[in-house]
């Protein structure tokens, strides 16, 4: 295997074994990046000057024993983490020429940990969508099948890991951004509790519902992530001061006794058949594992899309009014006066996909209507993080597919905003009840396309899917297949 192939826990062996440097790493993942880029399309921007000074540091740093987290480590960051001095444009144009003061925590965090970053990721414009078509850098091709699309909003980060451009990357989740690209690409991805991951300096969509998590190789991979990336930050005022455990103490656990809820109301019509049985196959092999399967009811699953999609928009349309060509990025050249000045920049800067999240959310806040859309998805939203307290008093984890169905063509589904808004029916639930999830492999389509499934647990339960996702990966022995590009 040659090392951009590895997962980081391999790589971390042959570094303190002296049987390779981080120099070494970090020019296999750009040779790997220059064979394959040009038709994957996972970066806006890449960072090899930066990245190599990094790695160059690690191996001056391994030398003298000082070995961290993820020292000499090449990760991508989705491009919606704010870097000092790197333009941070967030798939849009009106952020194309950004280029922020300061590091996220994330960053810093990362960094303080010894990784090394090799570039900025493709995104959805701010995040929103399900397939990385909407970037105004360009789409993002799933490494899999490059007629498909890698799934979205997080797609060059998820694309980066299963394409080997990387060994582990960030993404952001704010209705299934970070599952819903793992799963599509075949790899592990986990948002984490509200409250969990620090959002300083992360661009942001919807704030209640905003996290940032890991997209990685293996389940080890997500704990040494999430070991590093969880935790307090007085900067960010929604982050949880709770104690962070050591994640990688659940890598490798048993599972016995374990109760598994499976909520009827995700394997209903619609679940396309091959995601349906190989999600039905993981579950004799949990079975076999020692976990008993309970039925669980989440009674206002039908509810989830339509609170999401006026709770995302309102908080999106109040988020983007700062872009107004005065404080950040682009402005009209050709305008007026202020006023003038303001509608050109909106207009020119934003795709449509933003603009009409903008409109939707502007609409239910507006007088008279905020108290039939916003007050009443915000009620409903408490019935439905209700539904998973009573569920999880009757289950250790719940189970779910993550997507509906395999990634799907690119441009399927691109004039049709419902279709593409149905992509994330399984996961947009985690988000508005705040709880956390993770997606792992479970399978292949016939045609060679990766599934998933998605666990979910309490708040600050990510020991637990770290658990379940582990004894999972290693019982199920899924055949290890890499795309062939
Ligand atoms: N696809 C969903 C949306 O378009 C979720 C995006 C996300 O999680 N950032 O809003």
């Amino acid at each position: 295997m040659e090392l951009h192939q590895l997962t980081i826990h391999e790589l971390q062996e042959k570094l303190k074994e002296g049987k390779t440097s981080a120099v070494k790493i970090a020019e296999s993942v750009f040779q790997r990046i220059d064979a394959v880029e040009k038709r994957v399309h996972s970066y806006i921007r890449l960072m090899k000057d930066e990245a190599l000074a990094a790695a160059d540091k690690a191996d001056k740093d391994i030398k003298k024993g000082d070995i961290k987290a993820l020292t000499g480590i090449p990760i991508a960051l989705k491009d919606i983490v704010c870097t000092k001095g790197i333009a941070t444009t967030c798939g849009s144009h009106i952020l194309h020429n950004f280029v922020p003061p300061y590091d996220a925590t994330v960053v810093e965090k990362l960094r303080d940990a010894g990784a090394v970053v090799v570039g900025k990721a493709n995104m959805d414009e701010f995040a929103m969508g399900s397939s990385t078509e909407t970037s105004h850098f360009g789409v993002t091709r799933n490494p899999w099948d490059l007629e498909r699309i890698p799934g979205g909003s997080s797609g060059g980060s998820a694309t980066a890991v299963a394409a080997d451009e990387c060994i582990a990357s960030i993404g952001s989740d704010t209705g299934g951004s970070i599952r819903q690209p793992a799963a599509l690409c075949g790899i592990v991805g986990m948002k984490p509790t509200y409250g969990r991951v620090s959002r300083f300096g992360l661009i942001a969509f919807a704030s209640s519902l905003d996290q940032i998590g890991p997209f990685t190789k293996d389940v080890e991979d997500c704990a040494i992530m999430m070991n590093v990336l969880a935790g307090y930050d007085p900067k960010e005022s929604t982050s949880v001061s709770a104690e962070t455990p050591d994640y990688r103490q659940y890598v490798g656990r048993e599972i016995k006794g374990w109760k598994i809820g499976i909520p009827q109301e995700y394997f209903v019509e619609g679940i396309d058949p091959e995601v349906y049985s190989a999600v039905q196959k993981a579950i004799s092999v949990l079975e076999k594992s020692g976990a008993k399967i309970v039925e669980i009811s989440l009674p206002h699953t039908q509810y989830c899309l339509a609170v999401y999609y006026i709770i995302a928009p309102a908080e999106a349309s109040s988020n983007l009014a700062r872009y107004d060509g005065v404080k950040y990025g682009f402005r009209s050249p050709d305008s007026g006066d202020l006023l003038d000045m303001y509608k050109k920049t909106r207009m020119q800067g934003f795709g449509a996909e933003v603009k009409r999240r903008i409109m939707i959310g502007t609409y239910a806040l507006s007088a008279g209507y905020y108290d039939a859309y916003y007050k009443k998805a915000s009620q409903v939203r408490s019935l439905i993080k209700r539904d998973f307290e009573e569920a999880l008093k009757k289950c250790d984890v719940i189970l779910t597919p993550t997507t509906p169905t395999p990634a799907f063509k690119i441009r399927e589904k691109i004039d049709n905003p419902l279709q593409m808004y149905l992509s994330d029916i399984f996961t947009i639930s985690g988000n508005l009840a705040g709880i956390p999830g993770v997606s792992v492999p479970c399978g292949f389509t016939a045609g060679g396309l990766p599934i998933g499934m998605q666990f979910l647990a309490g708040h600050f339960e990510e020991g637990k899917l770290i658990q379940i996702a582990s004894a999972y990966e290693k019982n199920a022995k899924i055949e290890k297949r890499r795309p062939k590009l």
